[in-house]
């Protein structure tokens, strides 16, 4: 059987503009990349705070793996779950002021693991279209009624919520910070509207956990939203932390339920405990270190004033994710080409990581960036787009 239909497809790809390949990184992470015998100022990594390759994360990491060595084992419910497993969940449920925490390999497991734990077909799950893959595909693999309602429109949901059923139970679930296009949720609305229909909601909270609120507790914490308000709370360490694995907090029994079900959970092994250390680390480094925060929003304020001065098309974000909407999917591999010439990396995304006809340039921030990286950006913008 050969894979004559496969290479066709592929084919068919590279004509749309749709192919994607990897590039190779030379260097550690961080907002200077070396790709391809280039140096290369980074706008593309989720690494908003720096902490990828700090210090300190990385003392306590090789420290960890002299004392716990480098795999977990097993998984969490066999031999895996070690202590320092243990000592990270308590931090992230007194940090978050859940009653537990729960550890996760990934955040794209944490989402299929937890929406598996809480759906069967009895129940329906809402979920903003624009959420992260995960989420969607684990309210699609929950064999659970699921609906998408339309971009942070309440009244569509809430039509939804509305409508006549014979569901058990209701989940509703946003992304906190939209990873493509780094607006908030309309949180105080999901609440409202969750509470009053007695349904769950959950937030997963990748992008804003670290970036928003004073302590970087993330959009849930800057707006105080509690337990009982937001139940079902998501984040992940591969963003803000810059370590690896994800987890979800909430009550005892929410915990207690994700434990016993969630395949994601319990036929995989844990995390290595050195990352476990790392996390709590780079953790207390994020609470602690508000002048990253402070950092990323002066960035953020300076490049959107520049951008909008260039007329440049940007979108309602004051998160570090700041895309500049494109349109096309070769106008935007062309632009990320085009500003990779003169140094910088910003990659193009395209469908369907985002809806048709809205190829966007992802801009992201990292509190390590200097003003002056971002107006060397916003130069070489300029020049890009008069010549595009
Ligand atoms: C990155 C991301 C995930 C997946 O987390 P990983 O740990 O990278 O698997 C889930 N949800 C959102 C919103 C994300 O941005």
């Amino acid at each position: 059987m050969a894979f004559t239909q496969l290479s066709a497809q592929l084919v068919d790809l590279i004509a749309q503009d749709l192919y994607r390949t990897r590039q190779i990184i030379d260097s550690t992470p961080g907002v200077h990349v070396q790709i391809a015998g280039r140096q290369l100022i980074n706008f593309s990594s989720n690494d908003y705070l720096g902490l990828a390759n700090h210090p300190q994360v990385k003392q306590a990491f090789k420290e960890a793996v002299d004392a716990f060595g480098v795999g977990s084992g097993a998984a969490h419910l066999v031999c895996g779950h070690h202590r320092v497993h243990h000592d990270l969940e308590n931090d992230l449920a007194e940090f978050t002021g859940r009653e537990r925490a729960l550890l996760f390999s990934t955040g794209f497991m944490a989402n299929l693991g937890i929406m598996d734990a809480l759906l069967t077909r009895q129940d329906r799950v809402f979920e903003d279209r624009l959420n992260h893959a995960s989420l969607i595909d684990g309210g699609l693999a929950s064999g659970a009624r699921f609906k998408r309602y339309r971009h942070a429109d309440m009244a569509d949901l809430q039509r939804h919520l509305l409508a006549k059923t014979t569901a058990l139970n209701t989940l509703v679930v946003s992304d906190g910070v939209f990873s493509m296009d780094g607006d908030g949720a309309p949180l105080a609305h999901l609440v409202a509207l969750a509470t009053h229909h007695q349904a769950w909601l959950m937030i997963d909270d990748a992008h804003g956990f670290g970036v928003l609120g004073e302590q970087g507790g993330g959009i849930v914490a800057q707006h105080g939203f509690t337990q009982q308000e937001v139940p079902i709370l998501m984040a992940t360490f591969g963003k803000a932390l810059g370590t690896f694995g994800a987890f979800v907090a909430g009550s005892e029994t929410l915990i207690d339920t994700i434990i016993q079900r969630a395949r994601s959970y319990i036929y995989t092994t844990a995390l290595p405990p050195a990352i476990a250390v790392a996390t709590r680390v780079s953790l207390q480094l994020m609470i602690k270190d508000t002048w990253r925060r402070q950092k990323l929003q002066t960035l953020i304020a300076h490049f959107r004033e520049g951008a909008e001065h260039l007329g440049v098309c940007l979108m309602p974000s004051s998160s570090a994710i700041q895309p500049i909407m494109v349109g096309t999917n070769q106008r935007a591999l062309a632009l990320s080409a085009a500003l990779r010439e003169q140094g910088f990396w910003v990659s193009a995304i395209r469908p369907p990581t985002v809806p048709t006809h809205t190829a966007r340039l992802r801009v992201t921030f990292s509190a390590l960036h200097e003003l002056a990286e971002v107006d060397a950006l916003l130069a070489a913008l300029e020049k890009c787009l008069i010549n595009s």
